[in-house]
């Protein structure tokens, strides 16, 4: 991993017992995804500076100084994909505080961190259990920021629909309108219109905005009523991509929805394919080391 301007082996980085940001919830994030273009083998890092823009604010709304600016972190990403060696992926960058115990102790060291993992596809479709737990209010952190103890609420809300046989919750919001589930943002279809919780209470997901984008969807709020009279409904995020909902409580949604079924083939090729909408979402990098040397056989590979 790439750990304060280093490449390092994962079992050398050393963070303490005692870090700041494991203790009081305090570390940012992202998670990013990077894809092989299906002929060619070239790698695309998707919307990779919305994310370390994204990153960075969200260090600032918790007080921590990278000092990393966001082309240098850009740059050490893509250097961290290609040292993977991976055709395809997931990037998880954080900013935390170091060892410090007192909730405003001042003067912890700030750590900056790139992991790249492999990525395994997941299933077709979801289930979903309304919470009784709602959304983190607004007014009570700064939503738009991902902060690792946000995912407190995330985890309860989950674990809860978990032990109700679906797969994730759809957790409402302060004034009982739907806003997202515990890691992706809330699309629904009814005849020919897409419509979404507005950002105001939601974290506003990147690929909330891509489909926003491509589809022109509405903005709104929405009850969990209109919600069940929907014809279709999807989630999306970077982990999930656009994911039909199968199941909300005990509405069951049409999966192969036509609405559903193009916006997921059409984000699908805007994440690895060259058309002329994705151009400056797509941070590209030449082909993996075994890819090149089948596209260059005198490098190795046929002698
Ligand atoms: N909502 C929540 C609560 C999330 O954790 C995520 C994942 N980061 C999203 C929505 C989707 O955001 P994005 O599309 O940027 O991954």
């Amino acid at each position: 991993m790439w750990f304060d301007g280093e490449f390092i082996e994962d079992a050398q980085a050393r963070v303490s017992p005692l870090s700041h940001s494991l203790h009081y919830g305090g570390a940012v994030y992202e998670g990013i995804r990077f894809y092989e273009f299906p002929h060619n083998f070239w790698r695309s890092v998707f919307r990779l500076q919305d994310h370390i823009n994204r990153l960075l604010v969200s260090a600032q709304v918790m007080d921590m100084e990278s000092p990393y600016g966001a082309e240098e972190l850009c740059e050490a990403v893509l250097e961290s994909v290609k040292k993977s060696d991976l055709q395809a992926g997931y990037i998880r960058p954080a900013i935390f505080r170091g060892e410090g115990i007192g909730l405003m102790s001042p003067g912890i060291p700030v750590h900056t961190m790139i992991a790249v993992l492999p990525w395994a596809q997941g299933p077709d479709s979801i289930s979903l259990a309304t919470s009784k737990m709602i959304r983190l209010h607004p007014r009570s952190t700064s939503i738009g920021a991902k902060v690792a103890g946000h995912y407190v609420n995330s985890y309860l809300a989950a674990a809860e629909a978990k032990k109700s046989g679906a797969n994730d919750a759809l957790l409402l919001d302060y004034e009982d309108n739907v806003a997202e589930t515990s890691i992706a943002n809330v699309f629904f279809v009814k005849g020919e219109t897409i419509f979404t919780p507005k950002t105001e209470n939601i974290f506003p997901g990147i690929t909330r905005d891509t489909i926003l984008y491509l589809c022109h969807g509405e903005e709104r709020d929405v009850s969990l009523q209109e919600a069940k009279e929907a014809d279709a409904m999807f989630v999306t995020g970077t982990a999930c991509e656009v994911l039909p909902v199968a199941r909300l409580d005990d509405k069951v949604f049409d999966t192969e929805n036509p609405l559903v079924r193009k916006i997921r083939a059409f984000f699908g090729h805007v994440v690895d394919s060259s058309c002329p909408v994705n151009k400056p979402w797509l941070s590209t990098l030449e082909p993996t080391s075994w890819a090149s040397k089948l596209i260059n056989p005198a490098k190795g590979a046929n002698r």
